[in-house]
């Protein structure tokens, strides 16, 4: 059977991209979204107007019950999950001063919790098979910070202490556990940057473009498909950030 891949966030922007092309590989996929059911509809309508399969779960995967409900779904109709693809996110631009409790905490239980929740859930099943591929979508300001984006920052670089703990605690189970950092992506998440911003941010990219959703996809196939690289936080970034 072809590998059963969960995609969170997978509505629109990375997410989808991400979806869509692994469903055309051929992986079984589950396209989790949230709000944008219209979107998660399209995307799967797109593919079986192919002839492609693609199953979509709407779970808010901030909250640890509903996150069970996707396990659970996926758990029961094919009774493995061999990648898991923590990507679902949310960004917001905020002086620190201004970040209240309340952006702080849909933040952090958006960007962080979820991933938390998703993986312990899909570990019991692949530490049992003793195989699996977790692969966490964190961004460059978990690298370098974000100046008016500390919070997002945080949650980032969270991710990534979660990648590489993780990676030394589930290698010994053939659980490899993974980042990748995003640079700048065009999606809506970056709906606010005018013309000016993007050419701006292209100056200062050694590979002079910017970068699109099937820049990660790339990234995340090779990924899966690797079987010596774990603990790593992989930036696909066109050498913006060069550490
Ligand atoms: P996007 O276009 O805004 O899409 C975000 C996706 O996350 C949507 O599908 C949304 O689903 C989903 N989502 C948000 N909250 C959710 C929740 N509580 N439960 C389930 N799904 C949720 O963003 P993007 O640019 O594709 O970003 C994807 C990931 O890449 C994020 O983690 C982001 O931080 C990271 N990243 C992006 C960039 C960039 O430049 N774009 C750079 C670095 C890192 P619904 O609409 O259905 O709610």
């Amino acid at each position: 059977m072809n590998k059963v891949v969960i995609v969170t966030g997978a509505s629109r922007g990375i997410g989808r991209n991400i979806a869509y092309n692994l469903a055309v590989d051929g992986f079984k996929v589950i396209a989790n979204y949230n709000n944008s059911e219209k979107q998660a509809l399209e995307l799967k309508n797109n593919l079986e107007e192919n002839g492609i399969e693609i199953d979509i779960f709407k779970a808010d995967v901030s909250k640890r019950e509903q996150v069970l409900k996707l396990i659970d779904f996926v758990i029961n109709k094919y009774n493995r999950i061999d990648v898991l693809i923590n990507n679902a996110g949310i960004a917001q631009e905020k002086l620190f001063t201004e970040i209240t409790e309340e952006d702080f905490e849909k933040m952090i239980k958006t960007n962080l919790y979820s991933a938390f929740y998703t993986t312990q859930e899909a570990v019991r099943y692949m530490i049992k098979e003793h195989r699996g591929c977790i692969i966490n979508i964190s961004s460059i300001y978990g690298i370098t910070g974000g100046s008016c984006e500390v919070h997002y920052s945080m949650s980032k670089a969270g991710i990534d202490g979660m990648t590489k703990a993780l990676a030394k605690e589930l290698g010994p189970s053939n659980i490899r556990v993974n980042s990748i950092a995003p640079g700048a992506i065009d999606t809506e998440m970056n709906g606010n940057l005018s013309e000016e911003d993007w050419n701006s941010i292209i100056d200062e990219t050694p590979l002079m473009k910017k970068g699109n959703p099937i820049d990660i996809t790339r990234c995340v196939k090779w990924l899966i498909e690797d079987e010596f690289t774990t603990g790593q936080v992989i930036s696909p970034n066109g050498g913006l950030v060069i550490t």
